[in-house]
């Protein structure tokens, strides 16, 4: 899996309170791909919670 962040994040905060390990939130939300193994579920969720939908999953 690879999470990535396309423009136009709004800084919301909602995938960070998801899923801390993977993504911090300061300018622009950050995804840490190394931090992925077993928070998947949480990626997936986090993508799917993120009102401007621009966290881009690949599998
Ligand atoms: S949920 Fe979406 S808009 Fe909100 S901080 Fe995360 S990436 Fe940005």
């Amino acid at each position: 899996m690879q999470v990535s962040i396309v423009p136009g994040c709004i800084t919301c905060g909602v995938c960070e309170s998801i899923c801390p390990e993977v993504f911090t939130v300061i300018d622009t939300s950050i995804a840490d791909n190394s931090q992925i193994p077993g928070n998947e579920d949480a990626c997936r969720e986090a993508s799917k919670a993120c009102p401007v939908d621009v966290i881009v999953i690949q599998d």
